[in-house]
């Protein structure tokens, strides 16, 4: 059988996504007896060029991992959209903006002015600021434009499959890997992960979930056994997709959201703000006022990792 044709790519990331691709070990070596590597810029030397210079369709997966916040990552999503018969959308960036996405709540003006200026390492008085065009002698220089609104990868082009994860776990990704091998794909559109949510997965004792105070994860050492919202800690846990293996549950720290909302839901945040709020034990509005002061960050907390994919996508401009 011909090998498989295999793309990687790292948008907006942190490079965890790619990592994670490594810490399959051995397994990589299953990867690699049924795909060749035809384009993978962290790893190996590859060239934009290299790319445009191939058939239409010539590769037949690409993983992409990342979300889009530049003219270069959106020019690159386009090409490999173009080369690639399958594209996956790989890792939280891809498939719901990620943590690059909490830059929604501001614009690029604002992010340039405290990148540039405002930061305490700064010493910018002249105000200068990178340019997207710059003339020199030999021609002119350019950067890729940073965009005011982080995208998810779906925004930009035709995604067939999503595998979350901030890194996607390593069974998640041999899942898609053996469907690859096996030629037994999900219909397109499919999330590789569970269809339930992390608390369906979850085997913490759930009991009576009323809340009367909110601890952040460093105020309480929370008993190891119960549901941890209901002993008061923030876990996105009922708006959030299963299929991670509960890691940060099984180590006492709560889910922040990572694999996105689950199925039939729309706006992960929204979900979790309706679950906490019907769970409070509040007496009266002086009391609802002191447990939502709190939240330190409600925003960055319930939206984490799915601002640009909820139903507002950003702050309004
Ligand atoms: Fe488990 Fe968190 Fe759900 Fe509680 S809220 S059952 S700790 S996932």
């Amino acid at each position: 059988m011909a090998k498989l044709k295999l793309g990687l790519y790292w948008a907006a990331s942190c490079g965890g996504c790619d990592v994670a691709v490594l810490d399959t070990n051995e397994k990589i070596l299953d990867v690699a007896q049924i795909a060749d590597l035809v384009f993978w810029p962290i790893a190996l030397d590859f060239k934009y060029h290299h790319v445009e210079a191939m058939e239409d369709k010539s590769i037949d997966v690409c993983l992409f991992n990342g979300a889009i916040r530049s003219s270069e990552q959106e020019r690159i999503a386009r090409l490999l959209r173009a080369k690639s018969k399958t594209m996956v959308a790989f890792g939280s960036c891809a498939c719901f903006g990620g943590i690059p996405a909490l830059a929604n709540f501001f614009n690029r003006a604002e992010i340039m002015e405290r990148a540039y200026v405002e930061a305490p390492s700064n010493d910018n008085q002249g105000r200068t600021f990178p340019q997207f065009q710059t003339e020199v002698a030999e021609g002119e220089l350019e950067l890729p434009e940073l965009y005011d609104t982080v995208l998810t990868l779906a925004q930009v082009v035709d995604v067939e499959y999503f595998i979350p994860g901030c890194p996607p776990p390593v069974d998640l990704i041999l899942k898609i890997v053996d469907a690859l091998a096996t030629n037994s794909l999900p219909p397109p559109g499919a999330v590789i992960a569970s269809e339930k949510t992390l608390c369906d997965e979850c085997d913490r004792k759930k009991e009576e979930k009323m809340i009367s105070k909110i601890y952040r994860s460093h105020e309480i050492i929370p008993d190891p056994e119960r549901c941890l919202l209901e002993q008061g800690i923030l876990c996105m846990g009922p708006a959030t997709r299963g299929g991670c293996g509960a890691r940060c549950i099984k180590v006492n720290m709560p889910c922040r959201g990572c694999f996105g909302p689950p199925a039939g839901v729309v706006d992960q945040g929204a979900k979790l703000v309706s679950a906490i709020a019907s769970i409070y034990q509040a007496k009266n509005e002086e009391e609802i006022a002191r447990m939502v002061e709190e939240i330190v960050d409600p925003a960055g907390t319930f939206y984490r990792f799915g601002l640009a994919d909820s139903m507002l996508k950003r702050k309004r401009l």
